[in-house]
């Protein structure tokens, strides 16, 4: 009977380890900090392939930016067609028709031909108030309307309009990411750019509504949600401030000057990446009824933080939310 029980235990111990090692060869962790577009990324991911998925998906995001989006880099396509000297790429043009959608159903709240008028602010380097005439003058060439694309073709009706990705460039390396991802053995990933983030995989996932007031990594409410695209867009990521006023990176495209719609951050939920951050840009820009309508028009839910410290949200992110912080308080 004894040595029955220690014949068991030992068979046991053997299944045990067994299980133990083929866990860890087919569910490999790994998370790395890198940056990308112009902003810092963090990988997290689990499964056998998680090493050489976190190689490809890092030099995959480089690549989108370097060649594809980059407004700065020479070599990249959209310096070339800002500059008149290239209109063809059919994955660009893909990119460019759904945000003609967005800017289009929000009124032009969304608008990706802000380019100039993004650098006569300067958030990202030495920011300050620009010139009011050279601002109405920059704004007079741009408008998402003066651009059409056919099956590849991008073509601007004013060579002076210079289309800007920055509202929907980090949430279109999401997209890629989870192509890499579909294509490698992985159970599950959260892969953050910026303010958006990638929930991939199997089971929940918690993402931080962030405190508009406090530093990255400080959370008012919690997200529980399943596999989707979650961006954030806030009053606090790139700003200065003069004579007690806050001017932030957020354009109103009316005017030239940051939208002012009460709201201080909007967090959209998508199964799209892309979406999800031109959406999160969009409803800032709208307020919380407006923004709120647009999100459920596009299938997408949102939470909005206004600056008198409410927390607004869809019914389906509702269903996801839980608000963590004192003085915050969820609106009915
Ligand atoms: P972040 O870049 O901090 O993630 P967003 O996704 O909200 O934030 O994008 C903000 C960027 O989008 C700005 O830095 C600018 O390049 C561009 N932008 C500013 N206002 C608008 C607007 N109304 N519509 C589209 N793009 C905008
Ligand atoms: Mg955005």
């Amino acid at each position: 009977m004894k040595k029955t029980g220690i014949v068991i235990a030992a068979l046991a111990a053997l299944i045990l380890i067994a299980f133990v090692a083929y866990d860890g060869i087919f569910n490999k962790s790994v998370s790395v900090d890198f940056f990308a577009m112009n902003t810092v990324g963090t990988l997290k991911i689990t499964g056998k392939d998680a090493d050489e998925t976190a190689k490809k998906i890092e030099a995959q995001l480089d690549l989108l930016d370097s060649d594809l989006l980059s407004r700065y880099n020479e070599n990249s396509l959209l310096f070339k067609i800002n500059s008149g000297l290239e209109t063809e790429n059919e994955e660009l043009a893909a990119y460019v028709r759904t945000l003609i959608d967005v800017s289009r159903k929000s009124g032009g709240a969304f608008d990706f031909t802000l380019g100039a008028i993004s650098d006569l602010w300067d958030f990202g380097g030495n920011a300050s108030i620009p010139d009011s005439a050279k601002l109405l003058q920059e704004l007079s060439h741009a408008g998402y309307e003066k651009i059409s694309v056919t099956d590849s073709r991008i073509v601007s009706a004013d060579k002076n309009a210079v289309i800007d990705l920055g509202a929907a460039g980090k949430g279109i390396a999401l997209d890629k990411a989870k192509e890499i991802l579909d294509a490698q053995n992985v159970r599950k990933a959260v892969i953050s750019v910026g303010g958006s983030v990638l929930c991939y995989g199997e089971g929940d996932f918690t993402v931080g509504i962030r405190n508009p007031e406090g530093n990255a990594g400080e959370y008012i409410a919690i997200l529980r949600t399943n596999a989707c695209c979650v961006s954030t867009s806030g009053n606090y990521e790139r700003y200065f401030e003069k004579d007690g006023k806050r001017y932030h990176h957020i354009l109103d495209p009316k005017t030239g000057y940051p939208a002012e719609s009460g709201v201080v951050s909007v967090t959209v939920i998508s199964e799209n990446g892309l979406l999800s951050d031109a959406l999160s840009t969009a409803c800032f820009v709208l307020g919380v009824e407006k923004g709120g309508e647009l999100a459920k028009e596009f299938g997408c839910e949102a939470v909005f933080v206004t600056a008198d410290k409410k927390i607004y949200a869809t019914d389906g992110a509702k269903a996801m939310l839980t608000v963590e912080t004192e003085g915050y308080i969820l609106a009915e």
